[in-house]
């Protein structure tokens, strides 16, 4: 018993002392208090869970340009004003328009023995294969390195670029960063050693014959090939069977680049108490792959960030600061949004004081990742440090893709960070649906985005910015000696 209760005494020592930092007790006890009534509430009344169910169902399919993404700005706008969100409005931006067309085949041809086909989804912004398709033979690499070595193997092939995702790295996130640039440069590379097409190896650690598409780029001046994604099972059979002897593949895809489309970030607010004109901004993208719901990628963020500001509001926590949700267009295959937003608001980011993304999907909270400065960084693990779910890492890392262009004007970069081991089961592909979303993991995520929002939004000080990128001061100095007077932000 009393081993016990010191060991209680210990933790609630310990959990006191990960709470020591720059903000005084005193005005830590009641963002504290805060923070209770937010968990409570959105654990009970689960608006995050039916928000983005709704989003599913309305737009399930919402690539950029496509009738499913003008649905989504729609129904983001009309569930904004239901949630209560302030100034609600629609930010115009361009997006390229992709369709994936009808056709996505991968035939074995030889060896003889191998019938059938593997199962494939082209990437985003590939263009088709000539109508009747076309057949080459296979060869497997596993790096840019040895595809240059093997250039001249390489001629009118279709070239497989299957360097696993690393199994071993505890971030999925890692893994994904190891392997992805296959997906996004593997088809120039391959048209710069004279291949005909280019099929990569799906961004998964798992074996499953679940393909996985995403975003590529043509570099300029490269002939463009049809690029697609095979599942990691494919590509370990097409791998087993180069071992005995050539492979011969024939690929189709109808796919189609059309003409840009205009759209939309979907934008509104919770109107700050004294410092209106300071702002947070919280968001996610609302456009997502074609293939499946976008349930975690980004669905979830965007259920979050709409709800956490909808929780504020209703428990009456409107803090001293404005917070505003950025619904982002187009992450996935151009980040025009992202982009719009930074260069629409420049002249209003030195009042920025926070840029928070969710886009890891809605699994259990792990914590944060952040470019935040020292000052700024013992902040946010004091505030991360009340959450009750146990999300309360503040580590360095990434923010997001949609407010990188903000990073420039130091503005800090936060990211929600959940849990990440199942997360690249569903990146981008048909399994990403509503049923894979936990309603608690999912609530808890949106508990901990609003509490640590809310604290830094109440805060007596102001977040420490971080040091602007030289260019951003350079284009500023330009700026204030063509219009004096006009460069300095109130
Ligand atoms: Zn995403």
């Amino acid at each position: 018993m009393r081993a016990l209760l010191i060991s209680i005494l210990t933790c609630s020592t310990l959990a006191h002392a990960q709470e020591a930092g720059p903000i005084p007790a005193g005005e830590l006890a009641p963002i504290r208090a805060a923070v209770g009534r937010i968990h409570d509430d959105v654990l009970t009344r689960r608006e995050t869970y039916k928000t983005l169910g709704d989003l599913c169902r309305v737009a399930p399919k919402r690539l950029s340009g496509s009738p499913g993404a003008a649905a989504a700005v729609e129904w983001a706008r009309q569930t904004m004003i239901k949630l209560g969100l302030e100034k609600v409005h629609l930010e115009p931006c361009v997006v390229p328009h992709w369709t994936r067309g009808k056709v996505e085949v991968l035939k074995v041809l030889a060896p003889a023995e191998a019938t059938g086909s593997l199962k494939i989804l082209a990437l985003g912004g590939s263009v088709p294969t000539p109508k009747a398709g076309l057949s080459a033979e296979v060869i497997a690499v596993t790096s840019f390195e040895e595809l240059t070595r093997r250039a001249a193997e390489a001629k009118g092939k279709i070239v497989l670029f299957n360097r696993p995702f690393s199994a071993t790295e505890l971030s999925t996130f890692k893994g994904y960063g190891g392997a992805v640039g296959q997906r996004v440069r593997g088809a120039s590379a391959a048209a710069q050693v004279g291949a005909v097409a280019a099929i990569v190896r799906s961004m998964t650690p798992n074996l499953d014959d679940v393909p996985h598409t995403g975003g590529m780029r043509y570099a300029p001046g490269v002939a463009k090939v049809p690029t697609a994604a095979v599942s990691t099972r494919g590509a370990e059979r097409i791998a087993a069977w180069l071992k005995r002897g050539p492979v011969r593949l024939h690929l189709r895809l109808d796919c189609q680049t059309h003409a840009d489309e205009k759209s939309f970030n979907v934008v509104g607010e919770l109107t700050g108490r004294t410092l209106p004109d300071q702002i947070l901004v919280v968001g996610g993208h609302l456009d997502a792959w074609d293939v499946g719901q976008g349930a975690h990628d980004c669905g979830a963020g965007c259920a979050q960030s709409m709800v956490a500001l909808a929780t504020l509001k209703r428990l009456g926590l409107r803090p001293r600061r404005t917070i505003r949700c950025v619904l982002f267009m187009n992450e996935e295959n151009g980040l025009a949004g992202g982009r719009a937003y930074a260069k629409d608001h420049a002249k209003e980011l030195p009042n920025h004081v926070l840029a928070l993304e969710s886009d890891r999907g809605g699994f259990t909270p792990r914590g944060f990742t952040t470019n935040a400065n020292p000052a700024a960084t013992a902040i946010l693990r004091q505030l991360a440090g009340l959450l009750k779910s146990g999300g309360d890492r503040v580590i360095p890392g990434y923010g997001g893709a949609d407010i990188s262009p903000m990073k420039g004007a130091g503005v800090v970069q936060l990211g929600y960070l959940p849990d990440s081991q199942r997360y690249f089961d569903l990146h981008h592909t048909r399994i990403d649906t509503f049923d894979k979303v936990h309603w608690r993991e999912l609530e808890l995520g949106t508990a901990a985005m609003a509490s640590v929002l809310y604290g830094v939004a109440e805060l007596k000080q102001t977040l420490p910015r971080n040091p602007k990128k030289k260019a951003e001061k350079k284009a500023e100095k330009k700026a204030e000696k063509k219009q004096p007077g006009d460069g300095k932000a109130k």
